[in-house]
């Protein structure tokens, strides 16, 4: 399996040392550099550091050419080693950077978001964003995962929200974490551990997305939608939130799964459980997902808690389930979701 490591930055230098490379360059963004890079550095023989600027518009071919040429100003070979310092934006870009540089260098993540730490550093996947996002990217595994929880200490608590929706999907995808998650008081290092290293077996039991890796889609089809219909307004924690609420309900007509426990499981969280748009127009929205293969919309529900079926569903049952969790349809709730539109 991947090779994860759990523990404080300080672990750095020894999974550095165990790969013995020619050179090590760090890439990392202006605000974790201020924050991290210190920490990072420390043990580290002459590192390189390349800082680019935070946000996800810089998740791009033009950031991926001024790395490349830094590197090959710096005599980066096949041989060096690269190593992402930051959130998943940070995390993609240098695994994209590292897949194609001479055609593969060594690379290390560190991811510094929960996002980051439970789904974006894990599985491989690298791209940037090119006329829609991730439209270009590879597949490539890191040599070292490290998650190093201490970093979460300056994450703001929208980027802990943020996360937390990728959390709950792990925990409608697995028992285990459900169980976890029951106790709720605060995010915590079994927590991330448990979510990283679900992905982390998924990812290996299906490394290119053929099968068993779209149930971890759940929520995503949705949220996706959701996303977009608010200009990106609501973040993806959030509106992958809203997704899960929709493909439970579906589950329920379908399975007959029971909604309420993602009810229950989201607001002990804090995430939003309705969606504040019209169920015809995230289905128009849908239509248009890359997901939705072949012209059908490929759907994940769960069946239970640690199970889920993927197929295609028929719209009927989809609207329904958005019409269910639209604040619109209304349950008594008056306030909507913070960042809706
Ligand atoms: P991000 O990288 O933009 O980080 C969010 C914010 O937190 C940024 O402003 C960042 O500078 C800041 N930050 C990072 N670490 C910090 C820390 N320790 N303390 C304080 N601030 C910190 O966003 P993200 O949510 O981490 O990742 C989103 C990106 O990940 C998207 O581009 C998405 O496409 C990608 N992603 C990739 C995969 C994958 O499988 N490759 C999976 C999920 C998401
Ligand atoms: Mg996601």
């Amino acid at each position: 399996m991947e090779s994860l490591t759990f523990g404080p930055l300080s672990t750095l230098p020894s999974l550095v040392e165990e790969l013995n490379p020619h050179k090590v360059a760090f890439l990392t963004n202006m605000t974790v550099e201020r924050l991290w890079l210190k920490k990072a550095f420390s043990g580290i023989e002459n590192p390189i550091k390349i800082v680019i600027p935070d946000g996800e518009e810089y998740k791009s071919l033009e950031t991926t050419m001024a790395i490349w040429k830094r590197l090959q100003e710096e005599g980066f070979t096949r041989k060096s080693l690269l190593i992402g310092l930051g959130g998943g934006v940070v995390t993609d870009i240098a695994g994209f950077v590292a897949s194609t540089y001479m055609r593969g260098t060594l690379l290390g993540l560190v991811p510094t978001t929960l996002l980051a730490q439970v789904d974006a550093a894990i599985g491989g996947k690298t791209g940037v964003n090119f006329n829609g996002k991730n439209m270009i990217g590879t597949f490539y595994l890191p040599n070292f995962v490290l998650i190093a929880h201490e970093t979460l200490s300056t994450l703001p608590d929208e980027e802990i929200r943020n996360g937390l929706g990728e959390v709950a999907k792990y925990a409608l995808l697995d028992k285990k974490i459900y169980a976890l998650i029951r106790n709720f008081k605060g995010i915590d290092e079994a927590i991330i551990r448990e979510c990283a290293l679900f992905k982390a077996e998924v990812v290996e039991k299906d490394p290119e997305e053929r099968g068993l890796r779209r149930i971890l889609n759940l929520g995503h089809t949705t949220g996706h939608a959701i996303e977009k219909l608010s200009n990106y307004r609501i973040k993806h924690g959030l509106a992958v939130s809203m997704g899960l609420m929709v493909a439970s309900k579906v589950g329920e007509e379908l399975y007959g799964f029971d909604s309420g426990k993602t009810e229950e499981l989201l607001e002990k969280l804090g995430l939003p459980t309705k969606h504040p748009f019209g169920a015809d127009e995230i289905l128009r929205e849908m239509a248009l997902d890359k997901k939705a293969w072949y012209g059908k919309i490929v759907f994940v529900a769960p069946v239970e808690i640690g199970d889920v079926v993927v197929e295609e569903v028929a719209e009927e049952v989809l609207k329904r389930a958005l019409e269910a969790t639209s604040y619109d349809s209304g349950s008594g709730d008056s306030q909507k979701p913070e960042g809706s539109a």
